[in-house]
């Protein structure tokens, strides 16, 4: 499980996160909804502590992780972001493999077996040998979601990772990070994708203005929601 108690981080005098609670079991998915601006990326770049929180505490398995070296943590998460930044030079397998050999000291051979098997998985083993420029946007994503596997993080975030993609192609990324969440994967996710949040996570955390406004299990949330900020926002996007 990943937890993050109390988290505050200003940027000057712009108070983003103002003592932020959220949690993701082992297993499990946690959306995070909420308006643009409210603070949702910076929460993902506090939880593998690209920036560190002014005030707060991030535990892994009730163990706070702030001790750390923060390399340490940012190995054991994945991240998927909105522009996927693929190597254009390099082959698909490569982009997958690089991060392996680099970071895990993987042989060459091992890398890419690994990565091959990764991409089997997001069903593009078959452009292993292609440049990222001759994939689809939505096989670009794969490719990504791909190369964040291939670390063998513990736990996946995602930054709106299908709101780049042409409407046709965002099906194919949801439907594989459902199927990264029912294999067991830990995940928590930012996204615009209600009909995402309601199906398959276990928690939504709805934000505004760098503060959980309200938390709960999906349906719930969705159905009945108890503040006027979340069922404005319901109102607007849905
Ligand atoms: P969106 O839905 O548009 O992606 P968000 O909820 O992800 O929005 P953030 O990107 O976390 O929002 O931004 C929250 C606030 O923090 C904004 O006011 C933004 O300008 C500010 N902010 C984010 N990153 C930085 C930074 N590196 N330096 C200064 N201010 C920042
Ligand atoms: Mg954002």
């Amino acid at each position: 499980s990943l937890t993050g108690t109390d988290l505050h981080l200003s940027f000057g005098q712009n108070r983003v996160l103002r003592g932020v609670d959220v949690h993701v079991d082992a297993g499990a998915t946690t959306s995070v909804i909420g308006p643009s601006g409210s603070g949702k990326s910076t929460l993902l770049r506090v939880l593998n502590r690209l920036h560190e929180p002014d005030r707060g505490d991030i535990a892994i398995d009730g163990r706070s992780v702030l001790g750390d070296n923060p390399d340490v943590l940012r190995q054991r998460i994945g991240m998927v972001f909105q522009h996927f930044n693929l190597f254009p030079h390099r082959t698909v397998l490569d982009n997958v493999a690089l991060g392996p050999r680099k970071l895990r000291g993987l042989s060459k051979d091992e890398a890419h077996a690994a990565a091959l098997a990764q991409l089997e998985l997001v069903g593009l083993a078959h452009k292993a040998q292609s440049r990222p420029a001759n994939l689809s946007g939505g096989q670009q994503q794969r490719v990504a979601i791909a190369r964040a596997l291939a670390m063998k993080p513990e736990i996946m975030f995602f930054d709106e990772a299908t709101s780049a993609l042409d409407p046709e192609l965002v099906k194919g990324v949801l439907a594989l990070m459902a199927d990264l969440a029912a294999g067991g994967m830990s995940m928590i996710v930012v996204t615009h994708e209600m009909g995402f949040a309601r199906t398959v996570s276990d928690t939504v955390v709805f934000m505004d203005a760098g503060v959980v406004v309200e938390t709960g299990e999906p349906d719930a949330l969705f159905d009945d929601p108890q503040t006027d900020r979340l069922q404005t926002f319901l109102s607007q996007v849905l």
